[in-house]
């Protein structure tokens, strides 16, 4: 098999080397948009220009260095028999895990009204919260999810996840569907948003759906800006309606420096970085299944692009 490797924003050489390693039968070429098309069969895209689509018109598979295909999907210049596969897991579940549960301690266990206290050399004694102050509520329970439920409900927090087809996890209150929607809202304090980004989804954490959630709440979003209206929460939060938020995306990307969030002190911006690609687990991914597919094999991963993830 012939793989491109069209990824804009990474150094070809950090990756070529192992991918080429990872993958011995296969050639690599770097995708070169001056030259001939290359006649590759398929790609490694991250963020692609149209470009590659209107120039290599021999690709028939494309590997997505990420979890989310939104951007992907959006792309008129891909066309529909073309097969996207993208990454599962591959070493990012636990990072997310890891963040949800950094967001959550630093709210429940009050850490930074201690930092607070330590810089006026005050011996706060405060009441601290018990778990069963914190039902979280994890909305999406793939990959990533899944994980971040679980993980969080080890730590001995009630927690709830919904989905859009029903799931099993032990020690996780399961809902599924949009009519359970308002059933898992009710119950949650502490939400995490760990969706795909689709046309049922977007918007999806507003006013509406916001104010659902149990008084004193709190909003990360890990999955994708536009999952959140942003003048919605920026409102709630004038208005007292919720505490606060972790957001690792947003709208617009970097965060514009005149952005409401960067100035209101309950709102702790991250860039975009909760669940970094990790190159070897990736690569190691990608490879086995290149492998599958020229066993003629049938690999997991593949987008179902009707419903959008
Ligand atoms: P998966 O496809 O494995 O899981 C998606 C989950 O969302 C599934 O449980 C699915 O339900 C559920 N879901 C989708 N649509 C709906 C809907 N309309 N109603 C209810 N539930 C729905 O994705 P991953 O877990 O791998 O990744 C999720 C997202 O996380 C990515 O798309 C990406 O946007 C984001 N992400 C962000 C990163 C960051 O650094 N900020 C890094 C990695 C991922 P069902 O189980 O029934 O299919």
């Amino acid at each position: 098999m012939h793989i491109l490797f069209a990824c804009p924003h990474h150094d070809p050489a950090a990756w070529v080397p192992l991918l080429e390693a990872a993958m011995p039968g296969c050639r690599i070429s770097v995708w070169n948009p001056d030259g001939p098309p290359s006649g590759a069969q398929a790609a490694l895209v991250w963020r692609p220009p149209a470009a590659l689509f209107e120039h290599e018109t021999g690709l028939t598979t494309l590997f997505n260095l990420g979890a989310g295909v939104d951007a992907l999907l959006k792309m008129p210049e891909i066309p529909p028999q073309v097969r996207i596969v993208r990454l599962e897991d591959a070493g990012m579940s636990v990072q997310m895990a890891e963040y949800a549960l950094y967001a959550l301690l630093r709210v429940s266990r009050d850490f930074e009204a201690f930092d607070h206290a330590q810089a006026r050399q005050h011996w706060d004694t405060r009441e601290g919260s018990r778990q069963a102050d914190w039902p979280v509520g994890v909305l999406g329970l793939g990959q990533v999810g899944a994980r971040v439920a679980q993980t969080l409900a080890e730590f001995g927090y009630p927690v709830a996840g919904w989905s859009r087809t029903p799931r099993e996890i032990p020690g996780v209150e399961t809902f599924a569907g949009a009519a359970a929607l308002p059933a898992f809202l009710a119950r949650t304090r502490f939400l995490v948003n760990v969706l795909p980004l689709t046309p049922d989804t977007v918007g999806i954490l507003n006013r509406e759906t916001l104010s659902q959630l149990l008084p004193h709440a709190h909003l990360v979003n890990v999955g994708r800006g536009e999952h959140l209206v942003e003048d919605d929460l920026v409102q709630m939060l004038e208005e007292g309606e919720i505490d606060g938020a972790t957001l690792d995306v947003f709208h617009t990307e970097p965060l514009p420096k005149d952005h409401a969030f960067w100035r209101d002190a309950r709102v702790h911006v991250t860039p975009h970085i909760a669940a970094r690609t990790l190159r070897d687990e990736s690569i190691r991914q990608i490879a086995g299944k290149v492998a599958q597919l020229q066993r003629g094999e049938a690999i997991t991963g593949v987008v179902d692009r009707s419903r959008g993830y």
